[in-house]
């Protein structure tokens, strides 16, 4: 028989959300409730594994390597682009990032559990976790759910992508053929 670990409060997803909601139920509680943190993946989530932190580091090189290519009358500027040892060097950013804005805030928080695995509600205040060592349940007086979001590309845009011309009206678009794609 599977034992319950009970909780104050359940919060799913461990990326900026999670987080933010682990941090302030903990501040307006004093650290007097009992918090599980759930999760599946790296710490951090999108923003600081694959989000905002890679998207901002590259986006700053590039605009540095485009300000070098650029002519300007007396001043010479040259750049050379490694692939190889940008994305080292993003790897480690993002790496210290998730380790000092994630990872070590847990130390600051004595009564928050962190549970990594795979969360399926199985009630609504009960939640299964497959996690590595196998499947816990837990329950939460109440729960938080910040899972981020995912693409999804509904019947009616993929049929669109898949024959344009079926579905378009070209003269009824004209002037913004240059949006579409398969022009
Ligand atoms: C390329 C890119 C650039 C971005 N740039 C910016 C920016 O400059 N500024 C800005 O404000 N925002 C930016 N964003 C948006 C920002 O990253 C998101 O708004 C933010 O990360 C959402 O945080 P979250 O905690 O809600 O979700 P996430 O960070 O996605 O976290 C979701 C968590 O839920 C967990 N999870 C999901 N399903 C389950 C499950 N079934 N079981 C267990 N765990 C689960 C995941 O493992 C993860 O830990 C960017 C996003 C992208 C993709």
């Amino acid at each position: 028989m599977k034992i319950l670990k009970k909780y104050d409060l359940l919060i799913i997803g461990c990326g900026a959300s999670g987080f933010a909601a682990a941090i302030k139920a903990s501040e307006l509680t004093e650290g007097k409730i009992k918090i599980g943190m759930v999760c599946k993946g790296l710490l951090g989530g999108t923003c600081v594994n694959v989000g905002c932190v890679p998207s901002k580091y590259l986006i700053e090189i590039t605009n540095k390597y485009y300000l070098s290519r650029k002519k300007f009358i007396g001043l010479e500027l040259s750049a050379k682009i490694n692939f190889t040892d940008i994305m080292g060097g993003l790897k480690k950013v993002v790496k210290e990032l998730r380790e000092e804005k994630y990872e070590k805030v847990l130390n600051y928080y004595s009564n928050v559990d962190l549970i990594k695995g795979d969360v399926t509600f199985i009630e609504p205040n009960k939640i299964r976790v497959n996690t590595e060592k196998g499947e816990q349940e837990l329950s939460g007086s109440k729960i938080i759910i910040g899972v981020g979001s995912t693409c999804f590309a509904s019947n009616m845009a993929r049929r669109w992508l898949e024959e344009p011309k079926e579905l378009l009206d070209w003269g009824q678009l004209e002037g913004l053929h240059h949006l579409l794609p398969y022009t």
